[in-house]
């Protein structure tokens, strides 16, 4: 046995403030519920199963990543939370109600940049109030409430266009949240920014998170990210692209960049690593047999 294999099983050992954290989490009342859900898609080529047999649930205020390697069926899952796609099977029920085309109970944030290029960021976030008829002074009030939220007010009356990849993506956040969803929706949001933004977008958003009810569930592919975020990490893989298991985070909150490298990150990191690359673990163990037993061997091959 290698270390690294002793400090990934380390994942599972929570302080006990973390265990009351979670446990506290599974008593509140369920607000996503996602019972056998099934996606396939019909191409040239044949069928392709986007989403395996799919089950979960999510709490109220929870903190959801959701990780996997690509094609494995994250986007479609949000997608279909989203409303914007139909499962081929299988129930999703937002407070207990089916889903079945989008609504502003739901706010979605992408990679890319989704605002409307000719609005200024103000009128970016009004635009959903005014759909979603708040009357036009109100719209204006909450809108530059929102952007004093995520720091930006005094560029109201800029363009997209004039701000960085980071500033844009919290406009979308902010207009995503404008309008009071129970649930946010994050596609891979900071996949475009440089690592520097993208580490100040994710203490960003939990202070936003701790600071609103609102519940998230998260795409990326970025293992660090995920733990950093999450309360639990859905990964989602395998050959039919099943949820292959959820992971309790043992990171205490509140969550700052130095955890990075306490043991139950690191551990929790490894375990997910082994989780998404099953072939790169085969191999370390060969390797770590081999070297305890026939040491010799490794170098005549080499
Ligand atoms: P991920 O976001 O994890 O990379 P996706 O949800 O985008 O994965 O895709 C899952 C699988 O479904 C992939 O094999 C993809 O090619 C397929 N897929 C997604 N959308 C469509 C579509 N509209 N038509 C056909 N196949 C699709
Ligand atoms: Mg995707």
């Amino acid at each position: 046995m290698t270390l690294d294999h002793i400090k990934s099983r380390q994942y599972k050992l929570q302080s006990e403030t973390v265990r009351k954290r979670l446990e506290d989490i599974k008593k509140r009342p369920i607000l996503l519920k996602v019972d056998s859900l099934k996606k396939k898609f019909q191409d040239r080529e044949g069928e392709i199963v986007a989403l395996g047999n799919i089950s979960f649930s999510v709490h109220q205020r929870e903190f959801i990543c959701v990780i996997g390697p690509s094609g494995c069926g994250k986007s479609t899952l949000i997608r279909i939370i989203a409303g914007l796609e139909k499962q081929t099977s299988g129930s999703i029920l937002l407070d207990s109600k089916p889903i079945d085309s989008p609504s502003s109970d739901r706010g979605m944030v992408f990679q890319n940049y989704t605002l409307f290029p000719w609005l200024t960021i103000k009128k970016n976030i009004m635009f959903g109030l005014i759909m979603s008829k708040t009357d036009r002074q109100e719209a204006n009030i909450k809108a530059m409430d929102w952007l004093e939220l995520v720091g930006l007010s005094e560029f109201s009356d800029l363009y997209p266009h004039q701000l960085s990849g980071g500033m844009k993506q919290r406009v979308a956040i902010a207009r995503a949240l404008a309008t009071r969803p129970r649930i946010l929706l994050m596609d891979e949001p900071f996949g475009a920014l440089d690592a520097q933004t993208r580490a100040q977008m994710q203490s960003y958003l939990l202070q936003i998170w701790g600071s609103i009810d609102i519940t998230i569930i998260f795409i990326t592919h970025d293992l660090e990210e995920a733990i950093y975020l999450a309360d639990r990490i859905f990964v989602l893989g395998s050959s039919s692209n099943q949820l292959r298991e959820i992971v309790e985070i043992p990171v205490s909150r509140p969550r700052k960049p130095d955890q990075f490298l306490s043991s139950e990150f690191l551990a929790t990191k490894k375990h997910l690593e082994d989780l998404i690359n099953p072939e790169k673990r085969s191999t370390a163990k060969k390797i770590s047999i081999k070297n305890g037993i026939v040491e010799k061997s490794s170098s005549l091959e080499g």
